[in-house]
């Protein structure tokens, strides 16, 4: 009798783990709320001295576009500085291989045999995997460096991910008075139910519950936005 691999309902689909690798959720997700506690704590503070309307605005819109142009442009030369020395890398293990193949081989060998491969099989499955150039640089890059070299985070879809994500948070508080509201009143129901519900969605990524992730994101979001509320009404207009 054959099993059905796919069928057996003890194997779990291949895609039943949460995304470690990063991708663009969650630098999304951490984005959106970079945006929402600044440029709320910017917009409480700026209201709270009593400001104008106008001011409000404007200090509300400077915020949401240097914020977002400062995550962006640090998300490309983190990411970008990242995939440069992996590429590097990368071209040092295909040198390594081309130069000294039988020692390279040895090598992923040992990797299987600490990982508790038998050393006679460990040395086949080495040498069936170093048979064919184009997959062997991609096994040794895999096991030494740990990434998967045809799917490496790109820096302008960090960069994007980042700048549209911090617009989007940094405009909720904004949105009240770009609707013409002249009280910080909508701003801050508006600012706590968004902090909640970015906390939820970093639950997401971590093993908090997402009340517990909900409730910390809005206590520290409000502890920012109650420190320049605090300093606006001192300074004052
Ligand atoms: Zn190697």
């Amino acid at each position: 009798m054959t099993v059905q691999i796919e069928d057996d309902p003890r194997i779990p689909p291949p895609d039943h783990h949460r995304d470690v690798t990063g991708g663009w959720l969650r630098p999304a997700v951490f984005g959106v709320t970079d945006g929402l506690v600044s440029n709320a704590s910017l917009v409480i503070g700026v209201a709270a001295s009593g400001a104008s309307t106008h001011a409000v605005i404007l200090a509300g819109v400077s915020g949401l576009a240097a914020g977002a142009f400062s995550m962006a442009t640090g998300e490309y030369v983190s990411v970008a500085s990242q995939q440069e020395l992996t590429l590097a890398e990368i071209e040092v293990e295909k040198l390594e291989l081309a130069r000294v193949p039988k020692a390279e081989e040895a090598e992923l060998a040992q990797v299987y045999v600490q990982r508790g491969v038998e050393p006679a099989l460990a040395r086949e499955v080495a040498k069936q995997l170093s048979a064919n150039p184009e997959e062997a640089w991609r096994v040794h890059v895999r096991e030494e460096l740990g990434v998967d070299p045809d799917d490496l985070p790109s820096p302008w879809t960090a960069a994007g991910s980042s700048f549209v994500s911090f617009t989007l948070g940094a405009l909720v508080p904004l949105l009240p008075y770009l609707l013409g509201a002249s009280t910080l009143a909508a701003t801050v129901v508006l600012t706590i139910i968004a902090l909640f519900a970015a906390g939820v969605g970093v639950s997401r990524f971590t093993s908090r519950t997402w009340w517990y992730s909900g409730t910390r994101q809005l206590l520290l979001g409000g502890a920012a936005a109650a420190v320049t509320y605090a300093i606006g009404n001192a300074v004052g207009a």
